[in-house]
């Protein structure tokens, strides 16, 4: 990423890592969260931005990388579902997050109201058929959670919550054990800021087709959207699919937020050029015979040219997936084996994976 990401430049950046700040444990208290705060980073909106042009470059090459292997037999993916409330800004972040990377190899996919067909099938159907195949970065905009949000707090149907969330549990469970990486942001504004968010779209004509008369009934029914909220993140933050809550009051702040997020769990990955089965040399020397001298002579000019280029590349790459790794301080036991992985009564498994606290990452 070279000197992009700003932090050879000396300005400021993460200096705890987001996860562990923003990651739901036990104990957690939604009514706590400060929506306006900024955890972790130590800079304004210009540094922010600057950060996260950098991770840009580092984004998009392991996106790459992801999609290479999976077009040759790997079997990872990831996952990035967003949950928020009307204004706390989905759309932005998947503008801006995804808007960092290769559509080719993203899978974006809205949750609506349920269509007629999807209302005949399990919830979860829909989902389901959504995921991400092997090399692919799957984006939610809302998700099955919508099936305890809106439809609990609106009495849609009579269901048993706690039942329903170890259903959760169980299914991203077997997601993850089939190789997606699973990341799950909840963007969460002050009842402030969606007003005056809500209001700036009555007052502008531009943004009149972003209201929707039904967002003031949402937001009539804060209190139970918060405890609704409440209740799913601390059932279904498990050490499989950990739920981030987002302070999204300042937008800079959560696309930067959810932008480290996602690096981590691709840089988790550690994902190397996929290899192949053939010979180079044998395939070398057969295309080599089809080629005339002076071309193959311009070919090696070339080569010489690029391929060390690439070499430092690659050893640029492994030292930046480096550096994300170290300040998420990955633990390296398999999520499934982590203590913390599988609550006591097979429920609820809030807070992910343990980490030595108080560690001050260098600043970057
Ligand atoms: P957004 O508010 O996310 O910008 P939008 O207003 O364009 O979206 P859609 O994306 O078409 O609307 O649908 C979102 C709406 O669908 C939300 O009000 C959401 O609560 C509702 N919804 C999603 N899933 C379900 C569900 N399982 N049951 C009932 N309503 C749902």
């Amino acid at each position: 990423m070279g000197d992009d990401n700003g932090k050879d430049g000396g300005v400021a950046g993460w200096v705890t890592d987001p996860g562990d700040l923003l990651r739901v444990g036990p104990g957690f208290d939604l009514a706590g969260v400060d929506r306006a705060a900024t955890p972790g980073w130590d800079g304004d909106s210009d540094t922010a931005d600057a950060f996260r042009d950098g991770r840009g470059d580092l984004l998009s090459e392991m996106q790459e990388r992801l999609y290479a292997n999976g077009r040759t037999g790997g079997t990872r993916s990831v996952l990035l579902v967003v949950q928020g409330l009307d204004t706390a800004g989905k759309g932005g972040i998947i503008r801006h997050v995804a808007g960092m990377m290769d559509p080719q190899g993203l899978a974006i996919r809205s949750f609506g109201v349920p269509t007629p067909e999807e209302r005949r099938h399990h919830y979860l159907w829909r989902i389901r058929r959504a995921l991400p195949t092997p090399g692919k970065i799957g984006v939610f905009d809302r998700s099955h959670y919508e099936d305890v949000l809106v439809v609990r707090v609106e009495k849609l149907a009579e269901v048993d919550w706690a039942r329903r969330f170890r259903e959760i549990n169980a299914f991203e469970k077997k997601v993850a054990e089939s190789g997606t990486v699973i990341v799950k942001v909840a963007l969460m504004v002050s009842r402030e800021e969606q007003g005056l968010r809500l209001m700036e779209r009555l007052d502008r004509p531009d943004k009149h087709w972003k209201f929707n008369p039904g967002d003031v009934d949402t937001r009539a029914r804060w209190d139970d959207y918060q405890a609704a909220y409440q209740d799913m993140l601390v059932h279904t933050s498990t050490g499989w699919a950990p739920w981030y809550v987002i302070p999204a009051d300042r937008k800079w702040y959560a696309r930067l937020a959810v932008t480290e997020l996602l690096t981590q769990a691709l840089a988790s990955l550690e994902l190397e050029w996929p290899k192949v089965r053939w010979q180079v040399e044998t395939q070398r020397r057969r295309l080599a015979a089809t080629m005339r001298p002076e071309t193959l002579a311009k070919a090696a000019e070339e080569a010489g040219e690029k391929v060390p280029e690439v070499h430092e590349e690659i050893a640029e790459h492994a030292e930046d997936v480096r550096a994300v790794n170290e300040l998420a301080d990955v633990d390296p036991t398999p999520a499934e084996d982590r203590p913390d992985a599988v609550a006591a009564d097979e429920e609820t498994s809030p807070g992910a994976k343990k980490k030595k606290k108080g560690k001050k990452s260098k600043k970057k």
